[in-house]
């Protein structure tokens, strides 16, 4: 008789890689997957029944701000509840290492005050993270934003020859240290000076690396066919493919663009190495600024650190119990977060169902009162989008979150369900399966997820945290395939 560590028995296996769905059992040896098929006469240490159930490779949350959860709260509830087995950290320039600083301007006070931002050197965060591993794996990103506000002492110009060439050293430092790429905010203040001459003279270490370029564009609404153009040049010249973080078109002006935003991304994928990254909801999130709040349709006070107690309200009652207009408002309880609905229903469809666009909650983990992304992101595209909707399948839904962002990331023997594969899993109930976070009650975890393995441990199950904490750093691999990107 066969014996193995775990098997998975009665499910279904939607393996990743948008192949049709298969009965079979699944069974897990030393982290990784050792066999699939009928295992009637295997035995295991542990079984779970999974009649019923959907087997999945678990999910991938392609654009996270989760850094410092890694370390805060390493059971990774709000993700291991959604069948997340792996996060993308160090999005939209902000990344809480390599920086020290006491004080730390928006957005990077996003995911940490100053005493998160404590680790000299990328390794310094890297290690601190092993030495207490979380529940979850991640692949680590650094923030250009963090490079400049480590580096430059005034950030509202470009930086000098001189400050490029420390960036670059700490870049460099970090790659050789296991981080998969740079990432940039330039739409944000710390880096909005920044031009793509820097840009690129800052990330010329990737391509040696074999890491990766994601931004957070300079515009998302009137000129993102501009800021797409200076993407799809950095990522050109830095000779590295590129990831358009959380595609939207925000603003009313600019709704059913996608349709016009896509046919370019998808031009564009012919010529270089382009993917994107999508969170199924019409609302972003992120820091409260005056200027912002006119583009909005509503916008929900996320946390004040000036006024706590506004955490939950809409911004237009926060403006009449102050007897201010919006944007007064909004000013005069900053440093804060927001949630704005800036977004057309149409676009989201599109963008999420385009077939390379990967699923990122961008969660902020952080917020009083946090966009229920965090929380709902994965159940609500196989739930809302996919069963309900109908929007795709649910093998095309479950590559999103898995093959794809494995693939576009460089995560090599992960997001698929196959032998000799990392035994990163979800078991999921196709008919139940929902997210229950909203913006009133952004914190409920979502339905329908019976289990999360990672490497072959069960991190979380029937609705609670196992206490297991199998995460490891993910490095890059890039396979020689000239269809990779
Ligand atoms: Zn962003």
């Amino acid at each position: 008789l066969l014996s193995y560590d775990l098997v998975l028995r009665g499910g279904t296996v939607i393996d990743g890689t948008g192949a049709p769905r298969a009965a079979a059992d699944v069974a897990v040896s030393g982290g990784r997957i050792a066999a699939i098929g009928r295992l009637d006469g295997a035995r295991a240490e542990c079984e779970i029944d999974a009649a019923g159930l959907v087997v999945a490779p678990g999910f991938i949350d392609a654009h996270t701000h989760d850094d410092r959860l890694l370390l805060e709260s390493p059971d990774m509830a709000p993700k291991a509840s959604q069948g997340v087995t792996t996060v993308v950290t160090g999005n939209c320039g902000i990344s809480l290492a390599p920086l020290v600083a006491a004080d730390v301007p928006a957005p990077l006070d996003l995911i940490g005050d100053g005493g998160w931002y404590r680790f000299p050197t990328f390794r310094a965060y890297r290690e601190e993270c092993e030495a207490r591993p979380a529940a979850l794996n991640a692949a680590a990103l650094v923030g250009h934003s963090t490079l400049r506000v480590g580096t430059m002492a005034t950030l509202d110009r470009p930086a000098t020859p001189a400050e490029i060439g420390a960036m670059r050293g700490k870049l460099a430092e970090a790659l050789a240290a296991g981080a998969i790429g740079l990432s940039t905010g330039t739409f944000y203040p710390p880096a909005r000076a920044a031009t793509a001459d820097e840009i690129v003279a800052v990330g010329e270490p990737l391509a040696a690396a074999g890491g990766l370029y994601c931004t957070h564009m300079r515009d998302e609404g009137d000129r993102i066919v501009e800021a797409l153009d200076e993407t799809f040049a950095i990522g050109s010249r830095l000779g590295v493919p590129v990831v358009v973080s959380h595609h939207k078109l925000a603003g009313r002006r600019n709704h059913g663009r996608s349709a016009e935003t896509l046919a370019i991304l998808a031009e564009r994928m012919r010529r270089q190495p382009v993917c994107l990254d999508c969170y199924p909801y019409r609302a972003s999130s992120t820091m409260l600024s005056a200027e912002r709040v006119g583009q909005a349709e509503r916008v929900i006070v996320t946390w004040s650190k000036t006024r706590p107690d506004f955490a939950g309200r809409d911004l237009a009652d926060v403006a009449k119990s102050l007897g201010l207009g919006l944007e007064a408002a909004a000013e005069a309880i900053r440093p804060a977060g927001a949630i704005y609905f800036v977004m057309d229903e149409a676009d989201v469809r599109r963008i999420l169902a385009f077939p390379e666009t990967m699923i990122g909650s961008d969660g902020l983990p952080h917020d009083a009162r946090p966009h229920p992304r965090l929380w709902g992101t994965f159940p609500r595209v196989l739930g809302h989008y996919c069963r309900d909707e109908r929007l795709f399948g649910l093998e095309e839904a479950v590559r999103k979150m898995t093959g794809l962002p494995a693939a576009r990331f460089g995560l090599a023997g992960r997001g698929v369900v196959a032998v000799g594969a990392a035994a990163d899993l979800c078991l999921f109930d196709p008919a139940t399966i929902a997210d229950a976070a909203t913006f009133d009650d952004p914190d409920r975890p979502a339905t329908g997820i019976a289990a999360t393995i990672v490497s072959g441990r069960v991190v979380w199950r029937n609705g609670a945290p196992t206490g297991e904490r199998p995460g490891r750093f993910l490095r890059r691999e890039v396979t020689a395939s000239p269809a990779a990107g």
